[in-house]
């Protein structure tokens, strides 16, 4: 069970967490909770680092954001305890939780069970902060914001858990955020693949490398909320899925930043050097698009990063202006990417079609493209957000009824 920050947000909560735990120990179930931080507390703690100093070590960085998880799991252990039932919180080091030491963003290597089976065989509802580990550096490390519910599926992998379930402040995951398109509707069912798209096309609810994880191990997931009774949504394997329906869900994010680099000398190896100093720098390149004038003697590329990168990009670009010898770098941050996904355009055609047709009704104008086997993202303004997502959902049958 695992228990995101609203649903730890205060005392009060931490007491609901510990009676829904309670009523699952009384069917005799051995639990393994995960908590997060109280909601809004890893913000603060980010700013206090950043107020002691504008550079820092990020190995301290993760000693301070890992604090928010030790005080949630030691309250909910205190809590079950005054229910009556034997609980016990542990950090991420003590269990252990062994990661690498890329520290703000590790991996989990190794989870060791000899601890925590012990505790459960003794009858202790085990309680862990989530979010965090210990690298073979003897360090405490985070793994990448929102990781808390990676730590959760790793455990229920580790423990080759009966299920996972993910109880948050939404009743489960819907085919479009709620906030922008009223007529959005939960969904029984996802398979792993389309919820690992949408969740790395910025659906919020699940950090996308726990359903990367969930789908390696075949971890049973569910979303569920923590203060309604509802059936939730759960994540399964294709073959499950009795959803048929053309597109499962749009995802948006707004906080990309589209570049363009004009006039590039059109020859091998540019794009590579382009791409290389700003991988070099850790900067994630999303979607691309080159081309290249009719008699091929230039090529225009553009590209798409997270917004936060920009002026670091930006001055690597300037960097390599020279040697390159493109002309100019103009980059636009009033850009949100709008992605459909669904299993069944494997499948189908004419979904690209009904989904440009539908832009092009609304004079939304496309700046690019791409695409997988099972989602098409498209970049536009900012502006038409919610003109889009609305638009689409209905061009896809997906609106409530
Ligand atoms: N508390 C961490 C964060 O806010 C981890 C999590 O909540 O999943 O990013
Ligand atoms: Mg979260």
């Amino acid at each position: 069970m695992k228990f995101g920050g609203t649903s730890v947000a205060n005392i009060d909560r931490i007491k609901a967490v510990a009676l829904k735990i309670k009523s699952e120990v009384e069917k005799k179930n051995k639990i393994i909770a995960v908590v997060s931080a109280m909601s809004g507390v890893t913000n603060d703690l980010v700013s206090l680092v950043k107020q002691a100093s504008e550079t820092y070590e990020s190995s301290e960085y993760d000693a301070v954001l890992s604090s928010g998880e030790q005080v949630t799991s030691a309250l909910l252990s205190i809590a079950l305890q005054s229910l009556g039932i034997k609980s016990r919180s542990w950090l991420g080091w003590q269990i252990p939780i062994i990661t690498n030491d890329v520290h703000g963003n590790a991996r989990i290597k190794e989870i060791k069970k000899e601890n925590i089976l012990k505790s459960l065989d003794n009858g202790f509802v085990t309680i862990v902060s989530g979010f965090q580990g210990i690298s073979s550096k003897n360090r405490i490390t985070t793994l990448g914001r929102g990781g808390s519910d990676t730590s959760a599926v790793a455990l229920a992998a580790a423990f080759s858990a009966d299920r996972c379930d993910i109880y948050t402040d939404v009743d489960g995951i819907y085919t479009t955020d709620p906030r922008i398109v009223k007529n959005a509707k939960k969904l029984d069912y996802i398979t792993y693949e389309e919820m690992l798209e949408l969740a790395s096309q910025g659906a919020k609810v699940l950090h996308t490398r726990s359903v990367a994880l969930a789908m390696k191990y075949s971890v049973k997931l569910r979303v569920l909320s923590s203060f309604q009774n509802l059936p939730g949504t759960t994540v399964v394997n294709e073959e499950h899925n009795m959803e048929k329906s053309e597109i499962i869900g749009i995802a948006h994010n707004p906080n990309e930043a589209k570049i363009t680099i004009s006039i590039v000398p059109d020859k091998p190896g540019q794009a590579a050097l382009i791409f290389g100093a700003l991988a070099d720098k850790g900067i994630n390149v999303d979607m691309i698009v080159q081309s290249s004038t009719i008699d091929n003697s230039s090529t225009d590329i553009t590209f798409t990063i997270p917004e936060n990168d920009l002026i670091l990009a930006q001055g690597i670009l300037k960097n390599i202006q020279n040697e390159i010898g493109f002309s100019q770098v103009t980059s636009d941050i009033n850009v949100v990417k709008i992605s459909i996904v669904g299993n069944a355009m494997r499948s189908q055609p004419g979904i690209a079609k009904t989904m440009f047709a539908t832009l092009a009704n609304n004079q939304i104008n496309i700046h690019v493209i791409s695409t997988s086997e099972i989602k098409i993202s498209v970049l536009v303004s900012s502006d038409y957000t919610e003109l889009a997502m609305r638009s689409l959902h209905t061009a896809f049958s997906l609106d409530k009824k």
